[in-house]
């Protein structure tokens, strides 16, 4: 029986909210998409789905699939997990996703928080920071597929809800959240019984998560970043454990594949190039999907070794418009996700038994492209990014999403992999 069963809305994400648990001590199993075995015996389940961007009829067809499934392990309470910077557009997915859990669970009352302040994402009156900035201000703005612009998270969720349910967003305050679980309960509450359906909770440190996850110990349906997770495992009677995160020793050959273009990854890959890294730029506008991977992998696969060699698509916002104004920017975010998934799963075929995936979207195409059914979680290398382990593909995989990491992560996240003497070619 599980404990706690969790939908995440990208793979990043799902790898994001299973390094929280782990390090609380949970024990974890990752799924991509809804298991069609039975998973170990874990305390709880983080079943990934790539439904951030899907239609959202589609996200909200697979997360009352895995929800369901969910349920049918023991999970007493379901886990939404959604972008620390609340990834999504007027169209949805997160409000019609919740609002269809909802439904399924007899939620009436469901929190929503996407803070994560050891990843500088806070929330302070509703209004989402990144780093110092709102988050309308920072580089999220520019995303290719889900711009954010507003950072008033109760504007942003209630635009995304069906206006025919009436349902309304209302906030908890930091001054609520800091008079401890008591007052917060008492105030999700008073929304209730004012006709909100949603609210928003303020938190700037790890501090108010703890509260936080206090607070909502009981409630049915949860909304958030990987945040709010750091405070549940204990509610359960866990406490971290280092054997939680051990993985084999790594092996093969090492790459990197980046398809994502946030102002973070765009750093990576500069200070890699810098560095003297081997780096191949894919350019969407010369040749159709097919030839663009063939040539990457002629590129990379006589450079594989020990040193790691860097295949991208990651370009600054003005290359990004350039690209989408030619193609559209669903096409050629597609485009792209699909060549940098034939050259991912090309390149393990040829070696590389160390992956680092950066951009969410990105990482849910490379991990369907290699057939990974299924991710073990292990030491985190930078707040929200662990290495996991496949074991069918027998690969060591990071899945990074777009803004985490430090600048010199592709070079440090290797590093931190403990390999067998003389392996890595
Ligand atoms: P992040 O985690 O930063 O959001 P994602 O992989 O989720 O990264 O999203 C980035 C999207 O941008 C993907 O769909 C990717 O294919 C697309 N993309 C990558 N490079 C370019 C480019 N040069 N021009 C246009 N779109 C791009």
């Amino acid at each position: 029986m599980i404990r706690l069963g969790c939908i995440a809305d990208d793979f990043t994400g799902a790898t994001d909210l299973a390094n929280n648990l782990v390090r609380a001590g949970m024990r974890v199993a990752q799924t991509i998409g809804v298991p069609q075995a039975p998973v170990e015996d874990v305390d709880a389940v983080v079943v990934a789905l790539k439904s951030r961007t899907a239609p959202a009829t589609e996200a909200v067809a697979q997360a009352l699939q895995a929800a369901r499934w969910l349920c049918a392990q023991g999970a007493a309470q379901i886990y939404f997990k959604v972008c620390s910077t609340f990834d999504s557009t007027p169209a949805g997915n997160i409000g019609p996703v919740a609002e269809a859990l909802m439904e399924l669970l007899g939620a009436r009352m469901v929190p929503v928080t996407p803070a994560f302040p050891e990843n500088a994402r806070t929330v302070y009156q509703g209004h989402l920071f990144v780093g110092e900035q709102l988050l309308s201000d920072s580089s999220m703005r520019q995303h290719p597929l889900t711009p954010m612009q507003d950072s008033s998270l109760v504007r942003v969720l209630q635009a995304q809800l069906d206006a025919r349910t009436g349902r309304r967003v209302g906030l908890v305050s930091h001054v609520v959240v800091a008079q401890g679980a008591p007052t917060v309960r008492a105030r999700l509450a008073a929304l209730e019984a004012q006709g909100a359906g949603f609210a928003v909770l303020d938190a700037i440190d790890n501090a108010d998560l703890l509260v936080l996850a206090e607070a909502v110990r009981d409630a049915p349906l949860l909304v958030a970043g990987s945040g709010l997770a750091i405070g549940l495992p204990r509610l359960l009677g866990l406490q971290p454990n280092a054997l939680a995160a051990q993985l084999p020793v790594a092996r093969g050959a090492r790459a990197i594949v980046s398809g994502s273009c946030s102002a973070a990854s765009n750093a990576q890959v500069t200070a890699f190039k810098a560095a003297g890294g081997a780096a191949y730029a894919l350019d969407p506008l010369r040749g159709d999907g097919a030839h663009l991977a063939e040539q990457a992998l002629a590129w990379a696969i006589p450079r594989l070794g020990h040193s790691p060699v860097l295949v991208y698509a990651t370009a600054e916002p003005a290359a990004v418009r350039e690209v989408q104004s030619r193609l559209g920017a669903e096409r050629a975010g597609a485009l792209l996700e699909d060549v940098l998934a034939t050259v991912a799963a090309g390149l393990v075929r040829a070696g590389v038994g160390q992956l680092i995936v950066a951009g969410g979207e990105t990482s849910g195409a490379c991990v369907q492209a290699l057939g990974i059914a299924q991710l073990r979680i292990g030491a985190q290398i930078d707040p929200g990014v662990p290495w996991c382990y496949a074991e069918s593909a027998r690969l060591h995989i990071a899945l990074k999403s777009g803004n985490f990491g430090g600048v010199d992560f592709f070079t440090r996240a290797f590093d931190a992999l403990s390999t067998a003497a003389g392996d890595g070619g």
